[in-house]
């Protein structure tokens, strides 16, 4: 099955996509983890997308169209993936429609996480992640069992977002209203659009979750 997390900056996207892929094998797809992976290496797309990223602006269509198309091609994705953070726009939307198409492949559920806008920049600027493997923590609403040090690797090193700071997180919402926003719609009228209730606790959301690809 491929599905689509869709919400706004915070909803918990990247926290559910993870636990999805440890429990069912859907590969997760975040768009903004392969963007600050290139970042770190230095690469020509992390040097281009660098300072769009720290502004809280998106990155060009053609670049985010590319990578994903070239990942959702890796022999991983075959079992079913869950796509984070894209489409973010709605010509990435077409052309992931475009190269679903061209593989014969489809997109089954698009699930939007729906959040109290005023709760998003608490959750956002509040998080950090496990340098090591990636596990996620709040200061307020997950901090590790012991502090500083990750519950799952027992390492003690994390590390926090540039852009995970209120200032930038105006410009991330802008950006989600003006161009993520309308995709709900688009995915609404073809019929494939579920909501969940991503004010919940994290456990309630990802039970609807699995009910909705129960269902789907
Ligand atoms: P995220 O980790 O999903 O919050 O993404 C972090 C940042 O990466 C965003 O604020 C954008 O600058 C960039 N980014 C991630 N995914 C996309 C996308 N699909 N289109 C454009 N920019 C993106």
């Amino acid at each position: 099955m491929n599905i689509i997390l869709l919400g706004p900056p915070g909803a918990g996207k990247g926290t559910q996509a993870q636990r999805l892929q440890a429990d069912v094998g859907m590969i997760q797809l975040s768009t903004g983890d392969m963007l600050r992976a290139a970042v770190a290496s230095g690469s020509a797309l992390g040097k281009q997308a660098k300072g769009l990223m720290e502004n809280g602006q998106l990155v060009p269509d053609e670049l985010m169209v590319g990578l994903i198309k070239d990942r959702i091609a890796q022999p991983d994705c075959a079992k079913g993936f869950i796509l984070d953070g894209f489409p973010r726009t709605e010509a990435q939307a077409k052309a992931l429609d475009k190269m679903l198409a061209e593989a014969a492949r489809k997109l089954d559920q698009v699930i939007e996480m729906e959040v109290d806008e005023k709760a998003l920049t608490e959750r956002v600027v509040g998080r950090f992640t496990c340098a090591k493997c990636g596990t996620g923590y709040h200061d307020t609403f997950k901090r590790p069992k012991v502090d500083g040090v990750c519950d799952v690797c027992g390492s003690k090193e994390f590390t926090r977002r540039k852009d995970d700071n209120a200032e930038t997180m105006k410009t991330r919402m802008v950006a989600y209203r003006a161009q993520t926003e309308p995709l709900l719609p688009y995915y609404r009228a073809r019929g494939i659009l579920k909501t969940v209730d991503g004010m919940a606790a994290m456990d309630e959301v990802y039970r609807q979750i699995r009910a909705v690809l129960a269902g789907a």
